[in-house]
């Protein structure tokens, strides 16, 4: 089965690990002797309370959420928090700080802009987003409801290398494409989000980890599907959750137990990055996109000097079985998406490629 693969570099949905895919499959239509497919199961059922559970305490574990916050599932993928976020959170004093360095933090912010009043705390958009703006340029706005960043830029392939301080103003972080990545203090944090289908699951939910203390002030008119106090108070089960995603979650968390936890990971997707930024430094055909101490050990872009040789490496690229290396509509050029699940071997065949490619050209 496993040479069948080709390596997937897609910014999302991605990769998943090869072991959590043959256990699903293993396991699709019989899970452990129910007789039933988990995708069959009621939610309220104990064997899917189990699958729960475990997910939900696996992460706990994992990520060392303090008992102080809660983990939630919740369905609509990252964007829907770009609403859920300020329709909870920016009532205690209708004002809010957004940090804006990239695509996806843009659009939370633009969002935001319906619920009340948005400051820009910084922007990196008049250097095309290349890089992170240092703790020193960020404007605070006294009494702000919260301060909203996007820790990992996906498309511009830019990452925070630092977490902002902001005082007493609780922190809120877009993780989608760098959760899992690395340890983490949850503490800091008054609210993390990730849409699952960049280092957790397949598409459509997203992790909402919340400090119990802001649960409670939304804005009356908010759905009550993304009230977090109705999400806390039924422990995601208001409605039926997306429940074979969160089964998937839980393998991806057994698979990431196996490569030592966060701080194992750490150190792969390290070593993973250096090889392609290596490869990128040593180029004269390819340049990386990003300012280097801003580069993203989870989306690497990058480009030739050259639009149509951007295009024909993608095609010889998707050719050789590397797939998905496009760079955003957006942004252009090549992006290549190596998140957890991404085997190193990929990331070592890609920059062979490469240097292949550059001197065939
Ligand atoms: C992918 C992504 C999103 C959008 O996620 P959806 O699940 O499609 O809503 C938002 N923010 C970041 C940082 C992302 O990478």
């Amino acid at each position: 089965m496993s040479n069948e693969r080709i390596f997937n570099f897609s910014a999302g949905p991605s990769v998943l690990p090869l072991t959590v895919l043959e256990q699903a499959a293993a396991e699709m239509t019989n899970y452990r002797g129910s007789g039933m497919s988990v995708m069959e199961m009621s939610h309220r059922s104990k064997v899917y309370l189990d699958i729960f559970e475990e997910t939900k305490s696996d992460l706990k574990r994992i990520m060392k959420i303090p008992d102080t916050h809660e983990i939630l599932f919740t369905p609509g993928g990252a964007t829907l928090q770009f609403s859920q976020v300020p329709l909870n959170l920016i009532g205690k004093t209708g004002k809010a700080d957004y940090a804006v360095t990239g695509n996806f933090s843009e659009l939370a912010m633009k969002e935001a802009k319906k619920y009340g009043e948005i400051n820009i705390s910084c922007t990196s958009g008049d250097k095309n987003h290349t890089y992170i703006p240092a703790q020193n340029d960020l404007k605070l706005t006294p009494g702000a409801s919260y301060f909203h960043y996007c820790s990992n830029n996906t498309i511009y392939g830019t990452e925070w290398k630092y977490v902002p301080e902001v005082g007493e103003v609780p922190l809120v972080c877009d993780m989608s494409s760098n959760i899992l990545s690395m340890p983490i203090d949850v503490s800091k944090f008054g609210l993390i989000y990730a849409g699952v289908q960049k280092n957790m699951a397949p598409a459509g939910a997203a992790v909402v980890i919340i400090d119990k203390n802001l649960v409670g002030n939304e804005h009356p008119l908010t759905p009550k599907l993304m009230s977090y106090k109705v999400m806390v108070d039924g422990d995601s089960m208001h409605n039926t959750p997306p429940c074979y995603t969160i089964y998937m979650l839980g393998l991806v968390l057994k698979w990431l137990d196996a490569q030592g936890g966060t701080e194992g990971m750490e150190k792969i997707k390290a070593a993973k990055a250096k090889i392609l930024y290596d490869a990128l430094d040593e180029s004269k055909m390819f340049i990386g996109c990003a300012e280097k101490d801003a580069r993203s050990d989870m989306n690497v872009t990058f480009k030739t000097a050259d639009e149509e040789l951007d295009n024909k490496f993608v095609k010889e690229a998707t050719k050789a079985g590397f797939e998905n290396l496009k760079g955003h509509r957006i942004v252009g050029g090549m992006r290549a998406s190596i998140y957890n699940a991404m085997p190193t071997e990929g990331v070592q065949a890609l920059a062979e490629f490469m240097r292949n490619f550059e001197r065939n050209n």
